[in-house]
């Protein structure tokens, strides 16, 4: 590519890094996407002089707040909290929240840039954003999740609404914790705005198959890589790691679709089983007693626990399914599935390998599905449910799912028809990225500089 568009991107970059120093797991989902756009500059120079990198790098809004709450033992305890309103180019700021010890301001960047992307791809109508706190929901007791995320939305509930900024679930934060935060938002507004957040229980406008909607998008999507390539999941092995809503969805679809699913893990250890896991048992395990996926083996003798999760990429599988935390895959892990002969790996995480991971994938011929057009499906649905609250209607869960795999099967058929056009035949990650970025960047444009 030209040297200037090069010198011109780099330079971009670079003061991405200044701006925001040491924030690695942000520099890293921007390289990730500026490694795509060097043809789509060199075709549309408009584009720098607009300076659309330099917009979309930089988040429209990033709130940073204190979340003070009170502990069973009578102890004040003080949380930080986070909202990026990253981009509102294509509609309201959409993206989850994340309670992990590990939220800073770098893992809810990465997670807000890539979410502007992602929703991008999905063709509806939602901006990017991202939020959280590094509460640990583990060893937590009800009552302090409850006023850990009351405290936590009194003050975000000020900058948040149905046509402003509509947040939802991440890791660490599901059903009951969106419920908490909605009764609160609920009180500090003084009105029923079911389309304030997505991911609600199903008896006050959550919608059907929202639950679902990342694990099986995951599986639609791979289904249609694979299918593209002769392969299929029917009669194939597959490791899925993590075993929480993402996981246990994408185990059921695969199941569904014919797969043998012999391994997943939670972020103690991996379970093991060469006959297939048993998915039901799992479900009850993670969703209703609440307990370490260790517990598995005291039902299933002849299965395998074994304690640290990076080892379960050392399991042969036909396809591997990342679906706990971002850079789970890294070089080593991607070395060892490409030895075990790996010939797909779809991600259901947000940045579940590594750059040099996905670069390792791509040079072995193994067939990659990006999380941003790959784990499209729970925003997908989420926005299904604002649509269905601002019309006041709920759909079947056979409508919502029908839709979501229309949508799934569009992410990937615009994102290889991007790779196409811009000499990237068959590369799913330029493709996802380059088909996300454009319609992001006419729509900045129109809308003037603002
Ligand atoms: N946290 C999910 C994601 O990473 C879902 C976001 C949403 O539904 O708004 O895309």
């Amino acid at each position: 590519y030209a040297t200037d568009v090069q010198a011109y991107v780099q330079k971009v970059y670079d003061t991405v890094i200044q701006r925001n120093p040491h924030e690695n797991e942000f520099h890293q989902a921007v390289k990730e996407v500026f490694d795509s756009l060097l043809p789509v500059l060199e075709k549309n120079p408009h584009y720098i002089k607009q300076a659309v990198l330099e917009r979309i790098v930089e988040p429209e809004r990033l709130i940073s707040f204190r979340v003070p709450w009170v502990d069973d033992d009578g102890n004040v305890r003080v949380n930080r909290g986070f909202r990026v309103q990253f981009n509102s180019s294509l509609g309201p700021y959409k993206g989850g929240l994340r309670f992990h010890p590990s939220v800073n301001a770098s893992i809810i960047k990465f997670l807000g840039f890539e979410q502007i992307f992602k929703n991008a791809l999905t063709g509806q109508p939602i901006g990017g954003g991202k939020g959280g706190s590094d509460f640990d929901p583990k060893g937590k007791s009800d009552g302090e999740i409850m006023r850990f995320t009351q405290s936590f939305m009194s003050e975000l509930s000020q900058y948040i609404g149905p046509d402003t900024d509509v947040p939802a679930g991440d890791i660490g934060v599901g059903a009951k914790e969106i419920g908490y935060m909605f009764g609160q938002y609920k009180k500090m507004r003084g009105g029923f705005e079911a389309g304030v957040l997505t991911g609600k229980g199903i008896g006050y406008g959550g919608s059907l198959a929202r639950k679902e909607a990342t694990g099986y998008g995951t599986v639609y999507f791979v289904e249609e890589m694979l299918k593209d390539n002769g392969f299929s999941f029917a009669g194939s092995t597959v490791v899925v790691s993590g075993s929480g809503n993402v996981s246990i969805y994408a185990m059921e679809k695969a199941i569904q679709l014919g797969a043998k699913v012999v391994a997943c893990s939670d972020s103690s250890g991996y379970i093991y089983d060469k006959n297939g896991i048993d998915l039901l048992t799992v479900k009850r395990l993670k969703e209703v007693e609440g307990k370490r996926i260790s517990h598995y083996v005291d039902e299933y003798p002849h299965a395998l626990y074994v304690q640290g999760c990076s080892g379960i990429w050392s399991l042969p599988c036909d396809i591997a399914l990342p679906c706990a935390t971002q850079n789970e895959i890294d070089e080593t892990a991607a070395n060892t599935l490409v030895s075990n002969g790996v010939k797909a790996v779809g991600e259901g995480a947000n940045m579940p390998s590594t750059l040099e991971a996905v670069h390792l994938f791509q040079h072995h011929g193994v067939l990659f599905a990006p999380a941003k057009a790959a784990n499209a499906g729970g925003v997908s649905v989420s926005a299904l449910e604002m649509a269905q609250n601002s019309a006041r209607i709920a759909w079947t869960f056979e409508e919502v799912d029908a839709k979501l795999h229309d949508i799934m099967r569009n992410i990937y058929r615009e994102s290889m028809q991007a790779a196409e056009n811009y000499n990237a035949p068959g590369n799913l990650v330029a493709g996802a990225n380059i088909a996300g970025f454009i319609k992001v960047a006419e729509a900045t444009i129109a809308q003037g500089v603002i």
